[in-house]
This record gives C-alpha cells, structure tokens and sequence, in this order.
C-alpha cells in the first residue's frame, strides 16, 4: 500500500514538472510551490521556522495564532504567497482571460494537497469541490470566472465532482473596500436556491479560490455550506495567501510594546 502511494506522489511530482515547463501563457513561468512547512496549514499565512508549532489534530504546521484554535476552513492548502510571480499568474487568469494557465494553476493546487495529505486520500471518495462564487456581474464584466476555471481541473484531478452550489450577492470588490469594511460587511454568500444538487453524503468540501485575503469570504462560504451540510470538513486551496494578515500581525505586536 504504501509503494503504491509512493509511486502515486513521483507520478504527481513528475506531472508537475511537465506543468510548470509547459506554461506559456502571460507569466514567463510559474514559480515552484511551497514546501509544506512553509505555511500554517489552518490560516494559510507564512510562518517563520522558530514560530511553527505542531497542529493538536494532525502531523499539519500552523502558527502560534492558530494553535488548538478551532477556524471556519478545518484546513488551507497553499501554492505560494501572492508576490510578484503568483501574482503575475492570478492576474494573467483574472485579467488576461488565461483559461489554460487557470487549469494548470488548479491542477498544482491538487497536486500540493495530494503530496501533503497522503494519508487522507480515502476521504476523496465522499469530497465535492465547491468553488467560491462571484458576483454575476462580475462575472460578466470579466468574461471569466477564475475560481470556477481553477476548481474545474482541481476537481479533475482529484476525481470528486465539481458543485457550483454557491452564490454571491452583488456589492463592491474587496479591493473597494478597506480592511475594516472587509471583515464587517454583512454576509452576502448562500447556497444556491435553484437546482441545488443532494450534498447528504459529502464529508469533505474544497474550497477552491485565487487569493486568500483577510479570509472573510472564505469563512461566509465554509458557514453558508455547514448550514446546509452539518458537520462537513472543509479544506480551503488557494493559489495565493497575500502577507496582508502577517503584516497587521506585526503591526499589532509593535503596538503592544509602545509606551507613549
Ligand atoms: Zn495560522
């Protein structure tokens, strides 16, 4: 069992290679992914070697905010930060309509999770890939719906369905808004009315997005989906987590210690 799995991560690991030689498209080339260590495996944001604690549920990394601390998404899978490389990449989807190149993106972010959760690949068998959704407006003045795109081949690779079950009331962008704003914002996520598929016999979501921000999307579309599911693990992958959040960390440490 465990040769067969060691030769299902090489085959993975190969086919990585191919898709990182192959693009194309409008970055020059994709950068490598994280290592798993680089990264807190519940919030997603980098952490430094000296600040990495052992999760309380799993052999995962996670920060020290992070630690023993129950989050909305149980779990967030990473290919990098969003600098200028991952960033070029997002922007070539998001902006420069890159379907192809959002494909590739998706099937290294499934690569990433097969690599670091060996032991959790029976779960695949009663997983959904949801895609976190867009406003149609959005959506049309794009002509893409990137997370929708990268989801697609995550859900092909990984071989669970794709379920667009979510929707996204209109409103401004999160670059309209400031960060405040952000996290105040009414919840303007819900499940689907319409054709809503039977999602009883899930147990494991991915929540595919581009960025990870503040997260505050995220958690609106992992609470729409437990009020609908229940008890249903889910497993946020994203291409990019931005240093916002480590940034207002340390802006936060800095304050605790001003004495004037
Ligand atoms: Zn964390």
């Amino acid at each position: 069992m465990t040769s067969l799995l060691r030769r299902i991560v090489c085959s993975l690991a190969i086919a990585e290679r191919q898709i990182l030689g192959s693009h194309r498209g409008g970055a020059a080339s994709l950068p490598i992914p994280d290592i798993s260590h680089a990264w807190c495996h519940r919030c997603g944001a980098t952490i430094p070697a000296s600040d990495r604690v052992q999760d309380f549920e799993s052999i995962a990394t996670a920060c020290r905010q992070c630690h023993g601390v129950r989050r909305a998404r149980d779990r967030t899978t990473r290919l990098g930060v969003y600098d200028d490389q991952w960033r070029e990449a997002i922007l070539a989807v998001k902006h420069g309509r890159d379907r192809a190149l959002a494909r590739k993106l998706g099937t290294l972010l499934a690569v990433q999770w097969l690599r670091d959760s060996e032991r959790s690949t029976g779960l695949l068998l009663d997983a959904i890939v949801v895609p976190v959704p867009m406003p149609f407006a959005r959506r049309v003045e794009r002509g893409i719906n990137h997370a929708s795109e990268i989801a697609t081949a995550v859900s092909k690779r990984l071989g669970c369905p794709l379920l667009r079950c979510l929707e996204h009331a209109p409103g401004p962008t999160q670059a309209q808004l400031t960060r405040e704003s952000r996290r105040s914002r009414p919840k303007r996520i819900h499940l689907r009315e319409r054709g809503m598929p039977d999602l009883s016999s899930a147990r494991l979501v991915f929540l595919v997005d581009d960025v990870l921000t503040t997260g505050s999307t995220a958690d609106q579309s992992c609470n729409a989906l437990r009020g609908a599911m229940g008890w249903v693990r889910i497993e946020m992958l994203v291409v990019a987590v931005t240093e916002l959040s480590k940034t207002a960390m340390n802006q936060a440490k800095k304050c605790q210690f001003r004495t004037d």
